[in-house]
């Protein structure tokens, strides 16, 4: 059975299935064995390949798989000349909350955010930027989408009641691609609407334009 064949696995085992049917011929055994370990490992190359692209406590996309997306999301719309904003938004002071109920209860605002987050999105895809930041990136909206979605976004948060009895707002900045913008200029500038809608009083939503 083993010559004459190319090295294909998954057909020795149909052919030794087929011609020892009992499954009792030493080969078969082996050929299972083997099989069993190939599940586990796929299932392993799964999990690692989820593991190493989600963020742990909020179980949406990392930075890492988040600076992928955005990327091939930016070629795809330059390509087409379609247009793509983002929008990144921050906690308000957060780390009251910390000080105020515990770092877990914290915690519990990050995940509940994330979900908010997740369900308001129209198209496009979420992650977790770092600490008390996320990041929407939003193929196909111009500014004004964006900012509608921010704005949404922002009114879910705040009118929100969170586990702690406590409101939540957020601050956000939205930018559109323009041609030359790299990853880091498009969420640079949307940094700088984030930074203006904090010092211009925090749980609001700033377009900056290019
Ligand atoms: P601002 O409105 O200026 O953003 O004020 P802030 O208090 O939100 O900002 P600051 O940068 O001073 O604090 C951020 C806090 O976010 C401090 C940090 O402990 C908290 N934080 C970051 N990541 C996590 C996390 O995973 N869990 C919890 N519970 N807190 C976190
Ligand atoms: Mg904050
Ligand atoms: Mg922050």
């Amino acid at each position: 059975l083993l010559s004459g064949t190319r090295e294909d696995f998954f057909e020795l085992r149909r052919k030794l299935a087929h011609n020892y049917p009992d499954g009792n011929h030493e080969v078969s055994v082996v050929a299972r064995a083997i099989s069993r370990l190939m599940e586990r490992v796929q299932e392993t190359i799964t999990l690692l390949e989820w593991t190493s692209r989600t963020d742990p406590l909020t179980r949406i996309s990392n930075r890492l798989h988040l600076d992928s997306v955005l990327e091939h999301e930016m070629d795809a719309c330059a390509k087409t000349g379609a247009p793509l904003s983002v929008l990144i938004f921050d906690l308000d002071r957060f780390k009251t909350v910390n000080d105020d109920f515990g770092h877990q209860a914290g915690d519990r605002v990050l995940r509940r955010t994330a979900e908010l987050l997740k369900s308001l999105l129209p198209v496009g895809f979420v992650g977790r930027w770092g600490g008390e930041e996320f990041l929407a990136v939003l193929p196909g909206a111009d500014e004004e989408e964006a900012l509608e979605f921010g704005e949404r976004l922002r009114e879910a948060v705040a009118t929100e009641p969170f586990s702690i009895g406590r409101r939540v707002t957020i601050s956000g900045g939205v930018a559109r691609m323009v041609t030359g913008d790299t990853p880091g200029s498009l969420v640079g500038r949307a940094d700088k609407g984030l930074y203006e809608a904090k010092a211009s009083g925090r749980n609001r939503v700033t377009l900056r334009k290019a």
